[in-house]
Order: C-alpha cells, then sequence, then structure tokens
C-alpha cells in the first residue's frame, strides 16, 4: 500500500474512533468498517496509540480478549468559541502570558469559561 493510502486508512479509522466518542468501538469492528485485515488493524491502533491520538483498553468480548478504542481527541466547533470575549478584545494583540495583559489574569475570559464550561456530571442535561 502507497504511503498515501497508509495515511488515508490511519485518517479514516481515526475519524471512526472520534465517531465512537465515549463508548469507544472494538479493534474487530474497527478493521471491518476499513476492510482491513486483523494485522494492519492492530498495526494501525498502535500507530495511532503512539501518535497520542487514541488510548486502548483491554477487554473480554465473546470470550477472547480484545481492545477497545478510545479517542484522546475530540472535534471542536466554531460554536464551542461563540461569545469568546477574545474574539472582540481589542487588547487582543497584546494579550499574551505573562505580558502586559495576561489571558491568566483577565476577568472577562474567565467569567466567560465559567460561564460557558460545562459542569462535571451535568453534560446533557437541561
Ligand atoms: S484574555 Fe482577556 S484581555 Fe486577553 S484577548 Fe481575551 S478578553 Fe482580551
Amino acid at each position: 500500500m502507497s504511503k498515501a493510502g497508509k495515511e488515508s486508512l490511519y485518517q479514516k479509522a481515526l475519524k471512526i474512533i472520534m465517531e465512537a466518542g465515549e463508548e469507544g468501538i472494538l479493534q474487530s469492528e474497527l478493521w471491518k468498517l476499513l476492510g482491513a485485515t486483523s494485522r494492519e488493524g492492530s498495526r494501525i491502533a498502535l500507530k495511532l496509540e503512539r501518535r497520542g491520538l487514541i488510548t486502548r483498553r483491554r477487554e473480554l468480548h465473546d470470550g477472547r480478549w480484545t481492545y477497545r478504542l478510545f479517542p484522546k481527541i475530540r472535534k471542536i466547533s466554531v460554536a464551542s468559541i461563540v461569545g469568546c470575549p477574545c474574539l472582540t478584545c481589542p487588547d487582543a494583540f497584546r494579550c499574551a502570558p505573562g505580558g502586559v495583559v495576561d489571558p491568566v489574569y483577565c476577568y472577562d475570559l474567565s467569567r466567560w469559561v465559567l460561564e460557558t464550561a460545562p459542569i462535571e456530571g451535568d453534560e446533557g442535561k437541561e
């Protein structure tokens, strides 16, 4: 398989794992979706784990040990930064950690983070 083909397979695998979210996906299910052999699949999973993109957790499934794969990265959307004060801040050009204007001490940013960040255990509640 060409290098571009391999990269494409890694990207497809990562996309599937990311879509599986917190439930994760069994290695064997992933290989079926990719049309890959279990040997290719194991190699892909190891490489994605070494790159810090996924974690593999050992699991007993139908009497056999396998791995469940979980994403370590998440898709973010533009919606997640709507309302961030930095987007319209007149001081943004000189704001940097340890700088004249420091985001660590920014009241507006702290307030926005506290108002918009989900409280642990409250996800999905309305
Ligand atoms: S952290 Fe505060 S000061 Fe810095 S750009 Fe954002 S809103 Fe402006």
